[in-house]
């Protein structure tokens, strides 16, 4: 078991829409924890069941919340707007001084690596799990194993 002091404050599921293939919804809450086994899909009075029996006492997944199954692959997920807001300056005081202007830049795209945030993805259903620990390590994403589904 491994700790962290960190508390989860919310998470974020985006899963397949039930009836619509071409849609996604997304179910928050207050941590892992505070999820139910079932939610009505938005607009419809379809049941979505979740398997809550792949969460790990530590607020971590060995599964897929939608469909149950594993592996989960980990998806790095830059704040590009954010970025290009922080370049900004950057970009400006690159008119007058260059070297320093591409510094600005470079701290502001060292800022953004640094916020960017990861999420779970599902091989099987392509659902996303953000905001739980990353506490079973899931790797990148493995061609091999996404044609495998
Ligand atoms: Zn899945």
């Amino acid at each position: 078991m491994s700790y962290d002091p960190h508390p989860i404050r919310w998470i974020d599921l985006v899963l397949p829409h039930p009836e619509d293939p071409n849609r996604w919804l997304t179910l928050k809450a207050d941590g892992p924890f505070a999820l139910r086994s079932w939610y009505y899909a938005p607009g419809t009075r379809t049941e979505i069941r979740l398997h809550l029996d792949v969460r790990t006492p530590e607020g971590g997944l060995t599964g897929c919340l939608h469909c149950g199954e594993s592996p989960l692959y980990t998806k790095t997920v830059m704040r590009w707007g954010l970025v290009a807001l922080m370049a900004l300056p950057g970009a400006i005081v690159a008119i007058w001084s260059v070297t320093f202007g591409v510094l600005l830049m470079m701290l502001a795209g060292l800022i953004g690596g640094l916020l960017s945030r990861r999420e779970l993805v599902c091989y099987a259903c392509g659902a996303q799990h953000r905001g739980f620990r990353m506490h079973p390590k899931h790797g990148p994403f493995d061609a091999n194993l996404a044609r495998a589904k």
